[in-house]
C-alpha cells in the first residue's frame, strides 16, 4: 500500500542514485584519465632522456673508435687519412653531424665536414663543458646560428680533444602526442645551463607562463635532463572525451541500486510498528454512528468507532487494523486514545444532555485486565464527563473465560453509573444464557439477524426471544445494521427499542456528528430513493 507521494519519492531516489553513479563514474574516469595522462608524459620524458643518452653514447663510441684506429700524430694531426676516418664515422652515425679535432685550448684543428655546421667560432670554450660520470666525457652546448647543438668532448690525448656535434633536434622530432603538440614544449637541458641543447616548442610558446605543468627526467650517467612542459588546461582536457557507454552503465547500476535503496527506505513498516507509530501520532480518531429510538426517531446516543487517518489523509477501515491491535495488545492504548478523544469532542454536548450515551467497544480481555474499572474512571473523569454518558459495549467475539468475574466487573461498572451493552448478541459463544448471566443493561442485536429478519423466520424468532429476554431482565434492545425502512418497521413491531444503521447514518467524523447534533435532528434516510421518500416517517415513528 504505497501512496503516489511515496512512489514519486521512490522515483526521485532512483533518479538520484542514477545521477550520483554517473557523476561518480565520470569523476573516477576523469581521475583515472588524469593519472594515465601524467604517467604517459612522465614516460615520454624518460624516452626523450634515453634517446639523448643514446646520442651521447654513439658519439662517445665513435670518438673512441677514431682515437683507437688513427694515431693522432702531434706533427701532422690533420692528415688526409685522419680526416677520412672522421668522415667515415660521421657517415655511419645519423645522430652525429660532425666530428672535429681540437687542441688542448679548444682551437679547432680540423673537421670531417667543415661546411656542415658553419658559424661556430674557431675556438671552443672548453671551460663550459660539463663532466659526465665518466670524467673523460664532457658535454657542452654549442651556439649555432640556426638553433642549438650539443657537443660531446673526449680527451683523446694530452694534446688533443675530439668533439662530436650531436644532432639533438632529431631527438625531439614528433616527441609530443598530437593532442598536446600545440599546447606543450619539450627540451633537453644540460645540468646548470639555463638554455637548452634541444628544443621543440609551438609558435608563440611562452616558457615563463604561470599555468605550465612540468614533467622532468634526469640522467644518472650524463649531466642531461629531459623536460616536458604542458599548459594545465590542455592537460586537463587531454583524453577526456566522456565515455558514454561507461556513463550509461554507471547510470543503470545507479538505478538498480536506487531501486534497492528506495525499497529499503520506503518499505511499509511492520504492521505492528505502523500501529505503534499511528498511536504515538494520534492517527486513530473517533467516528460516531447515531443510535436512535425506533419509537420516536430521536437520537439517544451513538457508538464510537475507530478510524485510522494516515498522515497522507487516507482512511483505514477498522477491519484492517483492529484484529491485529487485539492480538498484540495495542487495542488497549488504542481504545483509551479513542475514549479520550471522543469524550473531549463530545464534552459540551454531553454536559447539556446527561442521558445521551456514547458507546465504546471493549474486548473481553481488556475488560478483565486488572485495573480496567479504575482506568475507565480516570479517563472519564479526566474528560469531566459523567459516567452515565458512557456505555461499555462488551463484544462476544472473545469468549469470557471467567463468567463470574465478568459479572462482578459489570455490576461494579453499573454501580459507578456506567451502562453495559452486550454487543453482537446471539452470534457469540454462550447464547441466551450468557445474556442472562451477565446482567448487562443493553442487548445489541447483530446485523446478521437484522439483515434476514424480513425473510428468515428463524431470525425473526431470535429477535423475538432477545426482546422478551430483555424485557424480563429490564434491558434495552438496539438493532444494528438497519438499512431499510421495512426493517425498521418490523423491528419496532417486534418490540426492539432502538436502532443503528445506514438507514439513518453511517459512522461520521466528529465535525459531521456535531453538525447533526446541532440541527437536533437526523439526516435524511439513506438507501433507495423510495426509502429516502419515507425519511420523514422514520423520524416520526
Ligand atoms: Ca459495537
Amino acid at each position: 500500500m504505497s501512496s503516489p507521494k511515496s512512489r514519486s519519492a521512490q522515483l526521485l531516489v532512483c533518479a538520484g542514485f542514477a545521477a550520483l553513479f554517473a557523476l561518480a563514474a565520470n569523476l573516477l574516469s576523469g581521475m583515472a584519465t588524469d593519472t594515465r595522462n601524467r604517467q604517459q608524459l612522465n614516460e615520454l620524458g624518460e624516452q626523450m632522456l634515453r634517446r639523448s643518452e643514446l646520442g651521447v653514447d654513439y658519439a662517445f663510441i665513435a670518438l673512441g673508435k677514431i682515437a683507437e684506429s688513427s694515431a693522432i700524430g702531434a706533427a701532422a694531426p690533420c692528415s688526409e687519412t685522419f680526416r677520412s676516418s672522421l668522415r667515415q664515422r660521421v657517415f655511419r652515425h645519423s645522430t652525429i653531424k660532425d666530428i672535429r679535432l681540437l687542441d688542448r685550448n679548444g682551437a679547432i684543428l680540423c673537421s670531417a665536414f667543415p661546411e656542415t655546421v658553419t658559424g661556430i667560432s674557431m675556438r671552443v670554450d672548453l671551460s663550459q663543458a660539463i663532466a659526465a660520470r665518466n670524467s673523460g666525457v664532457k658535454l657542452m652546448k654549442l651556439a649555432i646560428p640556426d638553433g642549438e647543438a650539443m657537443a660531446v668532448v673526449w680527451s683523446a690525448s694530452g694534446e688533443h680533444k675530439l668533439m662530436a656535434i650531436v644532432n639533438t633536434s632529431a631527438l625531439l622530432f614528433d616527441v609530443l602526442p598530437t593532442g598536446l603538440r600545440d599546447e606543450g614544449a619539450a627540451t633537453i637541458n644540460l645540468n646548470g645551463v639555463s638554455s637548452s641543447v634541444a628544443r621543440y616548442a609551438p609558435a608563440g610558446w611562452d616558457p615563463a607562463a604561470s599555468d605550465l605543468e612540468t614533467f622532468a627526467a634526469h640522467s644518472s650517467r650524463f649531466p642531461l635532463n629531459a623536460i616536458i612542459r604542458v599548459k594545465e588546461p590542455a592537460l586537463a582536457a587531454w583524453n577526456h572525451s566522456s565515455n558514454r557507454t561507461l556513463l550509461m552503465l554507471a547510470a543503470l547500476l545507479g538505478l538498480a541500486f536506487g531501486g534497492l535503496a528506495a525499497r529499503t527506505l520506503f518499505r511499509e513498516h511492520h504492521p505492528v510498528a505502523a500501529i505503534d507509530k499511528a498511536l504515538s501520532g494520534h492517527e486513530f480518531v473517533p467516528y460516531f454512528q447515531p443510535i436512535f429510538s425506533l419509537r420516536d426517531g430521536k437520537m439517544t446516543g451513538c457508538e464510537v468507532l475507530a478510524r485510522w487517518i494516515r498522515a497522507d489523509g487516507t482512511i483505514v477501515q477498522p477491519h484492517q487494523f483492529i484484529p491485529l491491535a487485539e492480538q498484540t495488545g495495542r487495542i488497549v492504548p488504542l481504545t483509551w486514545q479513542l475514549v479520550d478523544e471522543a469524550l473531549l469532542q463530545m464534552r459540551p454536548y454531553l454536559r447539556r444532555n446527561k442521558n445521551f450515551c456514547l458507546a465504546f467497544n471493549i474486548g473481553a480481555s481488556h475488560l478483565l485486565q486488572p485495573g480496567f474499572t479504575e482506568d475507565l474512571r480516570r479517563h472519564v473523569s479526566g474528560a469531566k464527563v459523567g459516567s452515565r454518558n458512557v456505555v461499555i459495549e462488551l463484544t462476544e467475539r472473545e469468549e469470557l473465560p471467567d463468567l463470574g468475574k465478568a459479572r462482578e466487573l459489570i455490576s461494579g461498572l453499573q454501580e459507578r453509573g456506567y451502562k453495559v451493552a452486550l454487543d453482537e448478541a446471539g452470534t457469540g459463544h454462550s447464547g441466551l444464557s450468557y445474556v442472562q448471566k451477565l446482567g448487562a443493561d443493553v442487548i445489541k442485536i447483530d446485523k446478521l439477524f437484522v439483515d434476514s429478519v424480513m425473510t428468515e423466520r428463524s431470525a425473526r424468532v431470535l429477535v423475538e426471544l432477545l426482546v422478551n429476554l430483555a424485557r424480563e431482565l429490564g434491558m434495552t434492545t438496539v438493532a444494528e445494521g438497519i438499512e431499510t425502512r421495512e426493517q425498521a418497521d418490523l423491528l419496532r413491531e417486534l418490540g426492539v427499542d432502538r436502532g443503528q444503521g445506514f438507514l439513518v447514518s453511517p459512522p461520521v467524523n466528529g465535525a459531521q456528528f456535531q453538525a447533526m447534533l446541532d440541527l437536533n435532528t437526523l439526516p435524511a434516510e439513506r438507501g433507495t430513493k423510495q426509502e429516502a421518500a419515507k425519511a420523514a416517517d422514520v423520524r416520526a415513528v
